[in-house]
């Protein structure tokens, strides 16, 4: 019996999930969030309980011992080295990484040098690995990397139109984000078209990130996210694309600094910066509802940006098989998948099958025997993927 710890640290918070990978269920569960404050929150799952205690955890490295601690009290393992695998989540795997694997000081030093496109999550990713084979030195530790399903993605899509020298040498490109949940939601889709030998898939992520993904014959060809997750459709309170002027503007003849624009740019625009109401796509509708006009414009623009890559997308691809839907939104809200879809259906043949995406739960088929493109909700699950790769390069 090997268990196995899919790690995601980020900034602030420390999440996990603890595999037994003979099959492949998830034993426990959980998140430590506000890390370094005063309240920080420990929330974990087993056994069909959930408990949840606030108390101060100041450093990532106390995080891990946190964890640990409880996960022998709790008698959830026995001991310690029971675990024989750690994965561990990395946002940013640059120009280094095609795909996971085992941690060495090289792996460490490269995620380190990448650091300054992924300021908050890097360097954390480096405490978590580190803290990790400290308290564990006995299990193998796995990196899983959001970049490096986007590998594929060939220079015409992910070179930006600037000087060349910028791509050669300081290595500025599109590397995209969300690759794992791209990948899973994929292959899955892949495999509930019955495994053929070629299929066109386009794979809307939408939670508070959002990104979407053209995947050719289970290889990503283009994806909306860019050097950093900032880029591509509008999402909670992140901008997406906008015309790079607008920073010009806003610091030149507005008088705001670098820092406040990216600061507003990530966190104070899109689903919340457009409305004045929330990032929560819940709040949107319910605000939309009830007659907020700033809500139902920032609705508005949500699913027309979605809209608007699927349909650059479905002309890259030629012809499109499957669209499928994850994350939070994807999942959750038959609302924004009507939406996106009614802006799409005539262009595309799709025709969805309204009880299917109102009522029902899960991984399911969402559009109609006659629609030329087949819809699915597919929930993603990054954890197994970054299990499943650790599994597998550290034999166990
Ligand atoms: P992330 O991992 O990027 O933080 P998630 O994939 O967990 O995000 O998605 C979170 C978002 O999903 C929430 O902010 C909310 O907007 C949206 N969401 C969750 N459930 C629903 C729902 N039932 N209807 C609409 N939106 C939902």
């Amino acid at each position: 019996m090997s268990k196995v710890l899919a790690v995601n640290c980020g900034s602030s918070s420390l999440k996990f999930q603890l595999f037994e990978m003979d099959t492949e269920s998830v034993i426990t569960s959980g998140i430590i969030e506000r890390i370094g404050m005063e309240d920080s929150i420990f929330t974990i799952k087993y056994n069909g309980t959930k408990d949840k205690k606030v108390f101060a955890v100041p450093t990532h490295k106390e995080a891990v011992q946190v964890l640990l601690d409880t996960l022998i009290e709790k008698k959830i393992v026995e001991h310690l080295d029971e675990i024989k695998g750690i994965g561990h989540r990395v946002v940013q795997g640059g120009p280094y990484f095609d795909g996971s694997c085992v941690v060495d000081d090289d792996v460490i030093a490269k995620i380190d040098e990448l650091s300054p496109l992924a300021p908050l999550h890097n360097p954390a990713h480096i405490i978590g690995i580190k803290a990790f084979k400290e308290a564990i030195p006995t299990a193998g530790a796995v990196v899983v990397f959001d970049t490096a399903f986007h590998h594929s993605i060939k220079p015409e899509n992910a070179v930006y139109p600037i000087p060349y020298k910028f791509y050669e040498e300081n290595k500025i490109r599109k590397y995209g984000a969300h690759g794992t949940s791209h990948y899973y939601v994929s292959k899955r889709t892949q495999e509930l078209l019955g495994n053929p030998e070629h299929a066109n898939i386009i794979v809307c992520h939408l939670g508070a990130g959002a990104s979407l993904c053209a995947v050719k014959d289970g290889k990503s060809i283009d994806t909306s996210m860019g050097l950093t997750p900032l880029a591509g459709v509008m999402m909670a309170t992140r901008s997406g694309d906008i015309d790079a002027s607008v920073v010009d503007h806003l610091i030149e003849n507005l008088g705001y600094d670098m820092k406040t624009v990216f600061k507003m740019l990530n966190k104070e625009s899109g689903l919340l910066g457009v409305s004045g109401v929330s990032g929560d796509m819940r709040d949107i509708i319910d605000a939309k509802d009830a007659g907020n006009q700033r809500a139902e414009l920032a609705f508005n623009m949500f699913r027309k940006r979605v809209a608007d890559y699927i349909g650059s997308y479905f002309v890259e691809l030629g012809h499109v098989d499957a669209i499928s839907f994850t994350a939070g939104i994807g999942e959750n809200s038959f609302i924004a998948r009507e939406a996106i879809i009614d802006l799409i259906k005539e262009a595309l043949g799709i025709v969805l099958d309204d009880k299917a995406n109102v009522e029902g739960h899960g991984e399911r088929l969402i559009s109609a025997p006659e629609s030329k493109i087949k819809v699915f909700v597919i929930p993603t699950d990054e954890e197994l993927v970054i299990a499943r790769d650790t599994k597998e390069l550290l034999n166990l």
